[in-house]
């Protein structure tokens, strides 16, 4: 059940042969962890001219709560963000769920293939549920990873920019392409392609309260945050009482996180930077860390302020976004319905 590593080679030598899937949950701004565990990869993608579908998961943000309060506005927001990172909507189909109808309709086949004990084994699942500290646990918490799979499927892609906590849920969906493929079969072949996941140096960024950096949990630099507050936070962050900075993943993953978010801003290799501070302790990582990030995300900020002011310009791409999204998910649907012979 291994999935396989990304075949980064091949994405130099043809990468127009990827079709790329991403996506976030509209229910807060995207941060430092978005940013070096997904999001710049999918830049990466985009640039090298792989085809991208960018997905804002409407529907998801009701897994952990009861209302969504403000939707539309943060699927705005989440737009900005894409934007301002380099997302380039000419070139990338930017989508939300609630917009596709036939991308959810394939949630009902894909659930029929896996079992209620597949979907209770998630580890990331499982945390989630812990974390959300609620007295019961929604059906769409349980089958979120499914509509996930649909998400992947859909456009059939076939490589997934995500962080670490998301491997479970590519591992499911190729579970279900799998199962599909073997079940249906149209013209003689199984409609679904297998997916790769694909994680970056950063695949699990912790935040300032040294657990993962996550919008839900209050401990986020936000990307667009101001240089200002961006300081207060990095300034608060945990990080441990041995003086002499060093970069050790496993023994120190504090520390260590903060020294690989001062390298990736630097583009150096967090050895360096780690020896860069040595006996100057956490006072001067943080002192590093924080010009390091400010430095890095000037040019994005200054960006999103610029798009901020043409709230038409978001809308109106993600009509555009909206309609692509669903003329792909209405031929996947006509196929998947071939297949199980359901046309009338
Ligand atoms: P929420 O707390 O609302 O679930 P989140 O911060 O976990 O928000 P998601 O929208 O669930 O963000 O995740 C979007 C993508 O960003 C996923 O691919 C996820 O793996 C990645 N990601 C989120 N946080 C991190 C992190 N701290 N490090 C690396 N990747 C991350
Ligand atoms: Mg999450």
């Amino acid at each position: 059940m291994t999935i396989t590593a990304a075949p980064e080679a091949l994405l130099h030598q043809d990468p127009r042969q990827f079709r790329v899937l991403a996506g976030d949950r509209p229910t807060g701004p995207l941060h430092l962890g978005h940013y070096f565990g997904t999001l710049q990869n999918r830049v990466r993608l985009q640039d090298l001219g792989a085809a991208m579908f960018v997905l804002v998961a409407d529907y998801q943000a009701l897994t952990d709560r009861d209302v969504a309060a403000g939707l539309a506005e943060r699927v705005e927001d989440l737009v900005l963000d894409y934007l301002a990172a380099g997302i380039d909507p000419a070139r990338a189909t930017i989508f939300v769920h609630s917009a596709v109808p036939a991308l959810n309709q394939l949630l009902l086949p894909f659930l029929s293939l896996v079992s209620v004990t597949e979907l209770d084994r998630n580890p990331t699942v499982k945390d989630e549920i812990a974390r959300s500290r609620r007295a019961s646990v929604s059906g769409l918490m349980f089958t979120y990873p499914v509509h996930q799979a649909a998400d992947i499927l859909f456009c059939k892609a076939n490589l997934v920019p995500v962080g670490q906590d998301q491997l479970p849920h590519v591992e499911l969906t190729r579970t279900i392409a799998r199962r599909f493929n073997e079940r249906y079969r149209h013209r003689g072949a199984g409609i679904f392609p297998l997916p790769d996941p694909l994680l970056s140096a950063a695949p699990l960024l912790l935040g300032t309260d040294g657990t993962k950096m996550s919008k839900s949990r209050g401990n986020a630099i936000a990307l667009a945050a101001t240089a200002d507050e961006t300081a207060r936070l990095i300034r608060g962050a945990k990080t441990d009482s041995r003086r002499h900075i060093s970069y050790d993943p496993a023994g120190r993953p504090e520390v260590s996180s903060r020294v690989l978010l001062a390298a990736l801003c630097q583009e150096r290799e967090p050895e360096q930077v780690a020896e860069g501070i040595g006996a100057g302790g956490a006072a001067l990582l943080k002192k590093v860390v924080i010009e390091a990030v400010n430095e890095y995300l000037r040019p994005l900020r200054a960006r999103r302020s610029d798009y901020a002011k043409d709230r038409g310009f978001i809308r109106q791409l993600l009509r555009a976004g909206n309609a692509r999204a669903s003329a792909v998910a209405d031929a996947t649907l006509t196929e998947v319905h071939d297949a199980m012979r359901m046309r009338q």
